[in-house]
């Protein structure tokens, strides 16, 4: 590859995640970062596993496909990033997972019980 080349390459990967940078910013609530540290703070450790780590919080339904639900704190939940991926998008974001509340509680009990014996 000569060196215009990479240049150019280099060029259309900047477009690419600029152009992300703008649908993301321009498509979310100016208060989704205030509800989400409430969220974080009122629920501070992943619904799933219990951890404090690389939490994220993800919304049950996706906000593509309901922008209505972005800041209802019913739609929320705290994960790691381990479990956001499994528990809330089957290992793959373009999946979601209706039941993810119910799976991460009841992934939580087991765990919880497993500890204890
Ligand atoms: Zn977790
Ligand atoms: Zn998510």
């Amino acid at each position: 590859m000569d060196a215009s080349k990479v240049k150019r390459f280099l060029l259309f990967l900047l477009l690419l995640v600029s152009a992300g940078g703008i649908l993301d910013s321009a498509d979310r609530s100016e208060r989704w970062p205030t509800v989400r540290a409430e969220h974080l703070r009122s629920h501070p450790v992943c619904e799933a596993c219990g951890r404090n780590l690389d939490l994220e919080v993800h919304h049950v339904t996706p906000f593509s496909n309901d922008p209505t639900k972005e800041l209802d704190r019913t739609n929320l939940i705290t994960l790691c990033h381990r479990d956001h991926l499994v528990f809330g998008h089957f290992g793959s974001y373009q999946k979601y997972n209706p039941q993810v509340q119910a799976h991460a509680r009841q992934y939580r009990a087991w765990k919880l019980r497993w500890e204890m014996d």
